[in-house]
């Protein structure tokens, strides 16, 4: 194929080398049917990923694609400048009742990546509002991940992912979080607490805000932490007057096995950000939510205090209508359940499982993982995974499922067994 011929500009793809050769034709639950154009077959896939881990209610639902049916027969789009309508105004205050009390105010993007460079900036006009205009760096976790765009860029900590402009970053302070998983000893909160406090010390008078993937570092590992070091980062953060922002994307709708992350503790946080399985995974939205405190910075009779941004498709009411539908779903069909269910199948299927390839396994809601001691092992993984009837794509030394929340017993297993049987077969495969 001629370089001119390569129309379509893949992500995280070095495109010389890319030789996609699979094709969907269309979902349908948990399953994806694949064209695959090497072996000139069709097949249906039992889908471990849900698309980055967005397709909550697998693929085709049929209420959700209803829902957005009803609504694009009213309006597909409109702006919010000047203008309102209901699916908005409802999904705003569905929102604001699901998610922990004293978030109340919902501002859409039309991306987890844009939800985030929202916090951000409301974060930091939230001091220059105060006239404290040195508060505008921020604080985040090492081997954090906040999406692609150029502040979520700069404030995660991933050199796979954006090394090539590390260059431009500035203004960020990347800190550890505690080790030891979720159940951290004192002793190993206490240390990271204490870096925390160190570096708010010299430096909180130009700092903005906080951020952190609550208890689960996704794209950065899938390492987990502890939620007491969130309760106590908390009281550091108001003591020394930054805000504490709380990045969702990946752990809301249920992935750590709470509604949110943030039910894991008895804090809120200044700012939540949700997207991903925000709309079932049927389009790109997100919410960045305040509390009343933050809203209150932005209050005034005056322009120059308002949040001077817009994204044209915010608060787009197909997205608005299928996000009802699907915290519906969620809520009706006792999502908290199956997901409780399939955490112990997975905790079952993974924790156990020991190979002298496998550096750990992790499970933690509904994501379970198998980090290999080098990446290579994975090489030729997604073909075996194709072989064996499944879609699973892991990336670093990360085999990992994160499926949608309908998988049976058996379909859990299923993704477990192949990602164990690679590793079992390795030497022979290979
Ligand atoms: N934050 C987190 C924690 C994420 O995992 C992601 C996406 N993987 C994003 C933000 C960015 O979301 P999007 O891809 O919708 O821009």
């Amino acid at each position: 194929m001629n370089i001119e011929d390569k129309k379509v500009w893949y992500p995280y793809q070095q495109m010389k080398l890319d030789k996609r050769i699979y094709k969907v034709l269309e979902g349908k639950g948990p399953y994806l049917k694949i064209e695959n154009l090497e072996k000139n077959e069709i097949k249906d896939l039992l889908d471990g990923v849900s698309s980055w881990w967005c397709a909550v209610h697998g693929y085709g639902n049929e209420e959700l694609n209803n829902a957005i049916k009803e609504q694009v027969d009213k309006i597909a789009h409109v702006m919010l400048g000047g203008l309102s309508h209901s699916p908005v105004e409802k999904l705003a205050e569905k929102l604001v009742e699901i998610t922990p009390d004293g978030l109340n105010h919902v501002f859409f993007s039309d991306s987890g990546s844009v939800g985030v460079e929202v916090a951000i900036k409301m974060a930091i006009q939230y001091f220059s509002n105060q006239n404290l205009k040195n508060k505008k760096k921020i604080i985040g976790l090492t081997n954090a991940y906040h999406g692609d765009t150029f502040k979520a860029m700069e404030i995660g900590d991933e050199p796979d992912f954006h090394g090539a402009f590390k260059h431009t970053f500035k203004d960020t302070f990347h800190i550890d979080p505690p080790k030891g998983g979720f159940n951290s000893s004192d002793e190993e909160i206490n240390v990271a607490l204490s870096i925390l406090e160190d570096l708010l010390i010299s430096e909180a008078d130009n700092i903005a805000a906080f951020i952190v993937e609550p208890l689960i570092q996704a794209s950065g590992g899938f390492i987990v932490y502890s939620p007491k070091y969130l309760e106590k980062a908390r009281e550091l953060c108001d003591r020394y007057n930054i805000l504490f922002i709380f990045d969702e994307v990946a752990t809301g709708f249920g992935r750590t096995g709470k509604f949110f992350a943030t039910n894991y503790t008895n804090i809120i946080p200044d700012i939540l950000i949700l997207g991903k399985a925000l709309t079932g995974g049927y389009l790109g939205h997100s919410a960045t939510i305040t509390t009343t405190k933050v809203f209150k910075g932005f209050w005034s009779d005056s322009y120059e205090h308002a949040f001077m941004h817009g994204p044209t498709f915010m608060g787009n009411p197909l997205a608005c209508a299928v996000s009802l539908k699907s915290i519906e779903i969620f809520q009706r069909d006792n999502y908290l359940d199956k997901i409780e269910k399939i955490n112990s199948i997975l905790k079952n299927e993974l924790l156990e499982f020991k190979h002298e390839l496998v550096k750990e396994t992790r499970v933690f809601g509904v994501t379970g993982v198998i980090e290999v001691k080098d990446s290579k092992i994975l090489k030729e993984f997604q073909k075996y995974a194709y072989e064996h009837g499944a879609y699973i794509r892991p990336f670093g030394s990360y085999l990992y499922i994160m499926p949608s929340y309908i998988l049976d017993e058996v379909e859990v297993k299923k993704l477990c067994t192949i990602m164990k049987n690679y590793i079992l077969e390795y030497l022979n495969v290979k």
